[in-house]
């Protein structure tokens, strides 16, 4: 899926030098308003730069969507140790590919951003921790480092000022769980991508144990455009407490799957009609994931729903990283459910047990009742066990694997019944 088939109703903020030519070189940055937010963060105080940022109602983009200019003050302005950026670039969320797109299209708009972030805590050095198997996209983004040190945008005494900042790619190594704030940290100071026990959060003791600030790749992108044109301009562009725009990585069952930038609260039926061209085969609209694999899946009469972080918490599911996975009428969510479990099983770090033994009962049971050898127990016990694995997790990933497959029993459940009468002759098709 690529960022490919803009639509007429995408707001151009993030995106806005996708499609031109040499998009990612700093030249073409340069001529498009690229570094004039750095410019005037370079006269502000730290202070300004972060009621800017809080002003504009920008939130974390990874999935928690904490107001980003709350979690850059939390960094202790007196610490004595030096502090750092941490850019979360690691994009493992089945149905995510936007800070792939967003890298590989425009690589000066994130380190503008972790520029102007620096200015605001005081930081020295920053790091992009970028996915693994993301090659090109950590190619794109070294070569962007070093035309930037080149033209003295990174480096020392950055345009002339005092102010100097060093930034270097670190890679992944294919672990879903580093995608996880305190596990990055961990997998970058070269250790097992395991989390840390909180707190202190990372704000007060992240990378190297010194003050961090670490927000996802989309959520840098966004602060040159509201230091260049305002927080207040970039809050208008959602509703309340939601600034900005967002980009919505659409895939599954639709005729135009793409990664697309929306305003915050876009509706998502028309996000699947007009953006997407509507379901694809002419069919009709069974359910949607709509952040991402961990984010409970919605019925179809769910789906008349302002895509922002609140109103899709109020529908309980959450908006998480933007990825949008359609399902016609014909797909069997038995079997979502199960590739899902599978996918949740493997990546468990296995630190703790709820998540290590969860996962993998849940995968049994599951693979289990898709070959047709369940029992009518097996529901109720599908969802008693996801929902003893609840807030009982070292980390958010026992929550991940947890709630979407009870919301795939409790609102699929006439789908689960219908296996144990027709068992494996029920229709299994996923993708086409
Ligand atoms: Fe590891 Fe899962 Fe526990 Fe997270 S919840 S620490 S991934 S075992």
């Amino acid at each position: 899926m690529l960022y490919n088939q803009p639509s007429p109703l995408e707001v151009k903020v993030l995106t806005r030098r996708f499609g031109l030519e040499n998009s990612r070189s700093l030249g073409t940055y340069l001529a498009t308003d690229g570094f004039r937010g750095f410019r005037r963060a370079l006269e502000m105080t730290p202070e300004e730069i972060i009621n800017e940022v809080k002003l504009s109602g920008l939130r974390g983009r990874g999935g928690a969507g904490f107001p980003a200019g709350m979690k850059w003050s939390f960094v202790p302005r007196n610490s004595p140790k030096p502090k750092y950026i941490v850019v979360n670039g690691d994009e493992g969320e089945p149905g995510t590919c936007k800070d792939r797109v967003l890298i590989e299209n425009d690589p000066h708009q994130l380190l503008e951003g972790m520029l102007i972030a620096a200015l605001a805590v005081g930081a020295s050095a920053g790091y992009v921790y970028v996915r693994g198997e993301y090659r090109r996209v950590i190619e794109i983004l070294d070569r962007a480092i070093a035309e930037e040190y080149e033209k003295g945008y990174l480096g020392k005494n950055i345009l002339g000022s005092s102010f100097s900042f060093d930034v270097y790619t670190h890679t992944g190594a294919g672990s879903y769980e580093c995608g996880e704030e305190s596990a990055l940290l961990e997998s970058l100071e070269g250790k097992r991508g395991v989390p840390r026990i909180r707190p202190p959060f990372p704000a007060v003791s992240g990378a190297f144990q010194c003050p961090t600030v670490l927000n996802n790749v989309e959520t840098f992108c966004a602060v040159p455009a509201i230091l260049r044109d305002g927080g207040a301009a970039f809050a208008d562009l959602g509703p309340p407490k939601n600034g900005g725009t967002r980009l919505f990585c659409l895939s599954g069952h639709v005729n135009r799957p793409g990664v697309y930038e929306l305003p915050m609260g876009f509706n998502l039926l028309r996000m699947i009609g007009e953006v997407g061209g509507g379901v694809w085969k002419g069919k009709k609209l069974k359910a949607v994931i709509p952040g991402g694999s961990s984010c409970p899946v919605l019925r179809a009469e769910e789906c008349d729903l302002a895509m922002d972080f609140d109103s899709v918490a109020k529908a309980k599911s959450m908006l998480g990283s933007g990825g949008v996975v359609v399902f016609d009428e014909d797909t069997c969510m038995v079997t979502v459910a199960m590739r899902l479990m599978r996918f949740y099983q493997h990546e468990s770090c296995g630190w703790c047990i709820p998540c290590r033994e969860g996962t993998a009962w849940l995968r049994k049971l599951l693979v289990r009742f898709h070959a047709g050898h369940g029992t009518h127990s097996d529901i109720g016990l599908i969802g008693e066990l996801a929902r003893n694995m609840l807030g009982r997790t070292f980390c958010p990933l026992g929550d991940a694997a947890a709630m979407p497959t009870i919301a795939f029993v409790e609102k699929f459940r006439e789908e689960f019944e219908a296996y144990l009468t027709r068992g494996a002759r029920h229709e299994v098709r996923v993708h086409g």
